[in-house]
């Protein structure tokens, strides 16, 4: 006999446990399925483990950056077991916590892969569960493109599995993932080349801020190859080597991680039984209420590709779920201006249009503000990383559609400024905020000149 529920989620990562979450908080009978862990990518595999890194690149950074301020240490020392050793541990204790909490909350937690068999019935290892409600959230995994010796690299995953510190690594694609891995490496001390197809990394950002990233990057060390097309992978004597479409192979790495973009997982799921339809690209169709095709089944997070981050996954989950239980028949997530952050060297923020983006959409009306300076963080180094900041604001009101921001800081300050933008903040409002000193910051709320006004052409 099967056990019916109000709602099951498939996937118990960011969305899936944040839909099952509120529906049991609303008294719902709610299960959870997930052949792994709880907490999903972002827990396991994605922003946790990766913050953790990445923090350790900070402070490998700042132990080097002290000696301008008279802060010295004897030896640097850098133990690739003792980071990754404590970051698994806390990964661990994370996943512990989701077991108890879903327990407390009352929520099934069923562990295996599940397969619908129509879209009322969900099958999990030769068991039968069946819901009112069924919400599809399992994520995407990184892809492996198609070409020789291809399985001769690793990708993100991998990367969270290295015992051992890579010593010459090449990361292939300059998106969010491969610059926030390049930063990491090459801050602990490995040696780094990025290669990407695009002509610049961050292509989907402002391409103030790609090129900003590019020049920190080289100047730290990283090797940068734009628009450098990969044909194969393959196996040499001097080590592990990547053979361009045209071009010389760039050889001798002891890793080769892939960072290329992810795909849904929504093969192997019973998506055909359902009757529910999927794009080309095989991510899950749905309307703005999360909504598939069939009544009563619906996709959330990284499965749809609509803006893959946790943050997201969790709101349109905790959205659905008091829709469906809690009367609110019209909540939905506004997909508009979500802010998002790249934990790249040094990090960088957007809320918003980039100038592009908000050239096509309100034409010749913008004015551009910009701003770059070297942060007092570091005034008693030889160098420090530029930090850069672009509003883009449109009309005679000059209404802020777009922050771009790169620098020292700028994860921590976008947060507050995304609220104004996403209120209709003008020039004008941020004029009229007293400034916060000594801070970089600060800059954002006395831009004077703009760089660009209506009538001119784009850089
Ligand atoms: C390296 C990396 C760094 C990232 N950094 C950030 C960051 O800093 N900030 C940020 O906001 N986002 C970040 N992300 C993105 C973030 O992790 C995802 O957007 C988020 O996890 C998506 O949540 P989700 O619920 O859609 O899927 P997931 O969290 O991936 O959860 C999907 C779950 O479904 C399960 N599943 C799959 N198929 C089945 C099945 N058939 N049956 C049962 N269960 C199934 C999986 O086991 C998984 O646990 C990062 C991602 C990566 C890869």
């Amino acid at each position: 006999m099967s056990q019916h529920f109000d709602l099951i989620a498939i996937g118990g990562g960011s969305g899936g446990l944040a839909a099952a979450e509120q529906a049991a908080q609303l008294g719902r009978r709610v299960a959870v399925i997930d052949p792994g862990p709880l907490g999903g990518t972002c827990v396991n595999r994605g922003c946790v483990p990766k913050k953790v890194m990445w923090y350790a690149a900070q402070l490998a950074q700042a132990v080097r950056d002290g000696a301008g301020f008279g802060v010295r240490t004897k030896d640097q020392y850098f133990d690739w077991s003792t980071l990754v050793g404590g970051r698994n541990q806390f990964v661990e204790r994370i996943n512990d916590y989701w077991d108890g909490y879903v327990k407390q909350e009352g929520i099934t937690d069923i562990s295996g892969h599940a397969r619908l068999v129509d879209a009322r019935t969900i099958e999990v290892e030769g068991n039968r569960y069946s819901a009112d409600h069924i919400v599809i959230a399992t994520g995407s995994r990184p892809l492996v493109p198609r070409m020789p010796g291809a399985e001769l690299g690793i990708t993100s995953d991998g990367f969270f599995e290295l015992a051992q510190q890579p010593r010459r690594v090449a990361i292939i694609g300059g998106g969010y993932v491969g610059v926030e891995l390049a930063g990491v490496l090459r801050a602990l001390g490995s040696e780094v080349t990025v290669v990407a197809l695009e002509e610049r990394v961050l292509w989907l950002f402002d391409p103030m801020v790609g090129e900003a990233l590019a020049q920190t990057m080289s100047r730290d060390g990283i090797r940068l190859g734009l628009q450098f097309e990969v044909s194969a992978l393959e196996r040499r004597a001097d080590g592990l080597a990547l053979i361009p479409r045209t071009g010389e192979p760039l050889t001798g790495f002891d890793t080769i991680i892939w960072a290329v973009g992810r795909a849904p997982n929504s093969a192997d799921l019973g998506l055909e039984a359902a009757g529910v339809e999927v794009a080309p690209n095989r991510l899950i169709k749905v309307d703005a209420f999360q909504n598939t095709n069939v009544a009563g089944v619906y996709a959330i997070g990284d499965v749809t590709g609509r803006e893959p981050l946790t943050p997201v996954a969790i709101a349109a989950g905790r959205r659905l779920a008091r829709r469906l239980f809690n009367g609110e028949t019209e909540l939905k997530l506004d997909y508009d201006n979500v802010p998002t952050v790249v934990f790249s060297h040094p990090p960088v923020g957007r809320v918003g249009l980039t100038e592009p983006e908000a050239r096509a959409r309100y034409g010749d009306t913008l004015t551009v503000y910009e701003t770059r300076f070297t942060p007092m963080r570091y005034a008693l180094n030889e160098h420090g990383p530029e930090t850069a900041m672009k509003l883009v604001c449109t009309g005679p009101e000059e209404r802020v559609v777009g922050i771009h921001l790169i620098g020292d800081g700028v994860d921590e300050m976008l947060q507050g400024f995304a609220v104004a933008l996403k209120m209709g903040a003008t020039k004008a409002d941020l004029d009229d905020t007293v400034a916060i000193h000594p801070t970089s910051a600060e800059e954002l709320v006395t831009l004077k000149v703009p760089v660009r006004r209506p009538g001119d052409a784009l850089p």
